[in-house]
């Protein structure tokens, strides 16, 4: 039996962030933090890398852009270590009028030099000459790039560690609720097979359900799966200094007659021909590939700790990408190889805003939910968890991404009357 003061499940991005936070900010020490796996290997580790702080919701705009400061803060303390790079979002349009992503922040005159607007086909293609004569309009944010969550992680964990943090290899198989806390039973190839800790962190990505479930608590909770792959880009079709490339339009997916024929006859497919939602996004991966995603897939599923490829994915996106970007028409059929995919858990509420601060037993704590935006929020959600558990001042944002949110009807209502859920 060993006891800690704190204990974190799960050594992904969001437990990391709290261990640091815990460490660095508060100066925490005895704090465990535990992983069935490497740090960082599951949904982690399948993040596209892209950060902004564009949303429609006022509180992701505050909490992604606290999350990117302490990120800038960390480049520049390291050098740069993680490679941050601000170069920008593109969401294009084929329609002049369409409403990107409603915000505030559009309409924000102090977002002037950060938004950038072109409206008409000319303007568009005048500089971005890849893109379709369709496309009408581009708005540009500029507050928006990529960096390398691995890194990232890494440097974190270095300063919990260094601050005397202990990572330790282990399953958390079962918890229960003691009189000064948590007993946790762990697996793995430790010594012992408990934890007594006062406080308790969840951060286990996708098996958030599972790990409440252990303390008969429920949350409203999903995993959706999605995915990304690079491929090679032989053709040069995508220039390397092209932004992180949104389409911002729904579509149907452009068929030819006998594939039409083909997928009428087999109702398993029946889907391909329904309309497909905005948010394809496409971009230069290092010297000579591309990266591609599509968070189109809307079915729930119990989270598996392996997945597998899905054959159907790259032909899909690439075709969907093809509308805006009419020069990846001739990878549709013969995509360069390999192709590498990835495949990971969008794991959310209903509204999309993540889980973060205490939850319903004194002494437990989550930050998780953390959805399709988790690796540019986490630097940002870990602060908010560690704020919580130490009694620090709490941001204005905190209450909307309590766990008991939903029992304030004035909150919940100021969040659902927000159209859209930011997801891409
Ligand atoms: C295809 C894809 C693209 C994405 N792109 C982006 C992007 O561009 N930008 C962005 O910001 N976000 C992106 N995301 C989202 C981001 O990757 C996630 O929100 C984030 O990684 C979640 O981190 P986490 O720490 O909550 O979960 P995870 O990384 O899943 O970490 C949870 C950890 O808990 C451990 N664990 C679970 N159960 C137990 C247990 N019982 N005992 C011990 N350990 C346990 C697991 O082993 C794991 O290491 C993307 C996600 C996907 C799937």
């Amino acid at each position: 039996m060993k006891s800690a003061n704190i204990a974190i499940c799960g050594a992904g991005i969001a437990g990391i962030a709290t261990a640091w936070s815990l460490a660095v900010k508060y100066g925490q020490s005895k704090v465990v933090l535990l992983d069935k796996n490497q740090p960082m290997s599951l949904t982690t580790s399948k993040s596209g890398e892209n950060f902004r702080d564009y949303w429609p919701q006022p509180c992701m705009t505050a909490l992604t852009r606290r999350s990117i400061d302490l990120m800038q803060t960390l480049a520049d303390d390291s050098k740069d270590v993680f490679e941050m790079r601000y170069s920008g979002y593109d969401f294009v349009s084929e329609s002049k009028g369409r409403e990107i992503f409603p915000s505030d922040q559009l309409q924000d005159p102090g977002n002037a030099g950060n938004i950038l607007r072109i409206i008409g086909n000319d303007q568009i293609s005048a500089t971005q000459g890849y893109l379709g004569s369709s496309i009408r309009q581009l708005v540009r944010f500029e507050q928006a790039g990529a960096f390398d969550v691995h890194a990232l992680g890494s440097l974190m964990l270095k300063h919990a560690r260094n601050a005397g943090i202990e990572l330790w290899r282990a399953g958390v198989e079962n918890i229960e609720k003691t009189s000064k806390g948590f007993r946790l039973s762990l697996s793995g190839d430790l010594e012992f097979n408990s934890l007594d800790t006062e406080k308790l962190v969840l951060a286990p990505g996708p098996f958030i359900n599972e790990l409440v479930g252990m303390l008969g608590i429920t949350l409203g909770v999903e995993s959706i799966m999605q995915r990304k792959f690079i491929i090679p880009d032989p053709k040069d079709v995508i220039p390397r200094d092209m932004p992180f490339t949104i389409f911002a339009d729904p579509q149907y997916l452009d068929w030819s007659d006998e594939e039409q024929e083909l997928i009428t006859a087999d109702p398993d497919y029946g889907w391909l021909l329904e309309e497909f939602p905005a948010g394809l996004h496409i971009k230069p991966e290092g010297a000579h590939n591309i990266k591609l995603g599509w968070a189109y897939n809307r079915e729930p599923s119990v989270p598996q700790w392996e997945t597998s490829d899905d054959f159907d994915f790259p032909n899909i996106t690439l075709r969907g990408a093809s509308r805006f970007i009419p020069a990846l028409t001739q990878y549709v059929h013969e995509p360069p190889t390999p192709i590498v995919q990835f495949a990971g858990y969008y794991t959310r509420t209903r509204e999309n805003l993540p889980l973060i601060g205490p939850l319903e037993l004194a002494g437990l704590f989550t930050a998780s939910a953390l959805s399709g935006y988790g690796t540019m929020a986490a630097c940002g959600a870990g602060e908010l968890c560690a704020d919580w558990m130490m009694g620090g001042d709490l941001p204005q944002y905190a209450p909307y991404f309590h766990p008991d949110r939903y029992a304030d009807a004035t909150l919940m209502a100021e969040i659902n009357q927000v159209e859209s859920d930011g997801q891409l």
